[in-house]
Order: structure tokens, then sequence, then C-alpha cells
């Protein structure tokens, strides 16, 4: 049976297997950038940034010598920043300790920040043909089908990894795990499976006991807080903006900000904004309309940002809670790196 999973896969794979850029490569760093844009963004969104990264960083090299705004202001819009921050410190890491070359042993790729086993399997396959499984979301929901997992994967972690390692045809390896992922992503989807295409329909436990879209068993995950967030757009008399540098550790490290924070209860959100400016900057401002309210969600939470108008009053602003602080016009803003919810915010000011 395994012999056949291995060769109906391989065979389908050859036949209709996605044409996407990296799968020309055999470059563990072109591979290493594809799969690390790839862990939590869709392909058609990561084709483009693929190509502009490797025609800004087209070596490690250039990488570990990049600016890190250069290389947030590249990510921009691809989210989950911390990603880009570990690309680049292991860009670092790899030519002081390797002299540029990325490492082709397991314990070395696992050593980088930002890589775990499923995606350090995934580049020595794809780059050097090793025989490693791999076990991402897409693989997950695939093997779970394939023995009708009765736990959410996350329960059966050591299971998947076993399967998956013990289907993985040691003489193609490189192919299998590609068309693993591509089953995955193109018949065996979340949601209506198309198990007639599928080469695994013979085998798979899920679809001969027509219970694939009750497979994999959900996780169950408890509701996302949701936070209110006053954001201040200062201006002075110079018709500039203070923006600030968000600290490098936690969500969205290094990246730029309209400066505010989280509302108390019961606070306006023009006092929660004046209290805020003045523990974060040291300064003194008036609040003015509302530009933009924006709604925003993360993984473990969701915002709102309530955007104010304000005006420079008084006080030298100071980086408190932040790593730098600029005064900046609008002409000049889209030089910084910025998240999500504060483009759009910017947006909002080209069209006020
Ligand atoms: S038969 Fe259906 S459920 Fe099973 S692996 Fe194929 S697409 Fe997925």
């Amino acid at each position: 049976m395994i012999s056949d999973l291995r060769q109906s896969l391989l065979h389908w794979y050859r036949a209709v297997g996605r044409d996407l850029p990296w799968r020309m490569s055999r470059d563990p760093y072109e591979i290493w950038i594809s799969e690390i844009m790839l862990q939590q963004t869709q392909v058609k969104t990561v084709i483009p940034y693929y190509q502009r990264w490797l025609e800004q960083f087209p070596t490690i090299a250039a990488l570990a010598n990049a600016d890190q705004q250069q290389v947030l202001k590249a990510w921009q819009g691809l989210g989950y920043y911390a990603r880009a921050r570990n690309l680049h410190r292991a860009a670092q890491f790899i030519v002081q300790q390797y002299n540029g070359h990325f490492p082709d042993q397991m314990a070395a790729v696992l050593a980088l920040p930002g890589i775990g086993r499923t995606t350090a399997g995934g580049i020595l396959s794809a780059a050097f043909n090793q025989p490693l499984p791999i076990l991402d979301g897409n693989v997950k929901r695939v093997l779970a089908r394939l023995v009708a997992l009765a736990l959410p994967p996350t329960k059966e972690i050591a299971q998947l990894w076993q399967l998956s390692e013990t289907l993985l045809d040691s003489l193609h390896p490189r192919d299998f795990n590609q068309a693993l992922m591509d089953l995955g992503a193109t018949l065996c989807t979340p949601h209506k499976p198309n198990c007639q295409l599928c080469p695994w329909s013979r085998h798979c436990q899920a679809y001969n006991l027509g219970v694939q879209s009750q497979v994999p068993m959900s996780e169950s995950r408890p509701p996302i807080p949701h936070k209110l967030i006053g954001v201040a757009v200062i201006w002075n008399d110079r018709e500039q903006i203070l923006i600030d540098r968000r600290r490098q550790e936690g969500l969205l490290g290094g990246l730029w900000e309209f400066p505010g924070g989280k509302l108390e209860p019961g606070e306006t959100v023009e006092a929660c904004i004046v209290r805020e400016i003045q523990e974060e900057l040291g300064i003194e401002i008036s609040v003015g309309d509302r530009l933009i309210t924006v709604d925003h969600t993360y993984t473990h939470f969701r915002v709102t940002l309530y955007v104010h108008h304000c005006r420079y009053i008084r006080g030298e602003p100071q980086p408190l809670e932040c790593d730098e602080i600029r005064w900046v016009t609008l002409a000049e803003i889209d030089q910084y790196p910025f998240p999500k919810a504060n483009v759009q915010i910017i947006e909002a000011l080209r069209t006020a």
C-alpha cells in the first residue's frame, strides 16, 4: 500500500503539479525565502514578494548586509514580521558561521532563528533532495484524512510526523514532499476536498468512510480578545507628523506606527490619547477630529483603532516606550515600514 501511495502521488504530481517560481531552483537561499514566506501566506500573494525580494537581496550576504528597515519595508504587507526579522538575523549568522553558505545539515538548519522541523525538512529536501519529512498545515490535513484521524491534529502530532516519515519516498524526497504540499493545496482543501481527482482516494480512510469534510477535527479555541486603541496623528506647525518605531521584541517589533494605546475602562478615546501620548512620548497635545476607525484581526486578538488628528502643544518628544521617534512629512512617510492597520491610516491621510 505504501508503495502504491508513493507512486500514485508522484505520478499525479508529474502530470499536474503546480509550476511555482521556487520549484525550478536548487539554491537553498531561494528555497528558504519561499518556505518562510509561505508559512502564513498564500502562494498567489507570495509570488510577487518573492520575486521582488530576490531582486533586492539576491544573496544571503546581500540580505545580511541590509539595514533592518529595508528588510521590514520589503516585507511590508506580508504580516507576521518576526519572519522578516528572523530571516535577517539568520542571514547574518550564516555569513559569520558558514561564510555565507546555507548549511546542509539538519541540526545546523534547525539552529537558525525562525526555522522549525517542517521548514528545515522542506528546505533540505527541496534544495539537496535529502529524505526528510515535512508536516505543515496542508500536510497535516491530508495525512489526518488519509488515516481518518479521530482527534485534532495537535493531539496526534507525533503520529502524523511518523506517518509523513513512513510515507516519504526516500528515492524522490524532493518531488514527494512537493507533491504532498500540492495535494493539500489543490485537491485536499479544507472545505469540499476534490476526492474524485485525488490519487489517494482508493486508500483514503476519510473518503472511504465519507467523513472527509469532518476530518481533521477542529481544535477548540477560546474566543479571541478585542482591544480598543486610541491612536494619534500628531501634527506640528511645519505640517509634519510624529511617528515612532516599536521596540524590537514583541509583535510588529521594529516597525513604525502612529503612537497611541489601549482604552482603559470608562475612558473616552480623547482622554486615552492624551494620557497615552504623555506616557509614551512625554508631550502635551490637543485631540481633534476622528480621521478613521480601523478594524484589524491578528492571530490571537482583534483591534479597533480610533484614529484622531491631534495638534502638538508643548514638550520635547522622548522615546519613553519605543525605540525611536521622528517627525516626517506625508511625502516622506513611505520610506518607513508600517504594519497593515497603519497603512490604512496613511491612505486616509492622503485622501483626507
Ligand atoms: S481522497 Fe479526498 S480526503 Fe482523501 S486525501 Fe484525497 S482529497 Fe483528501
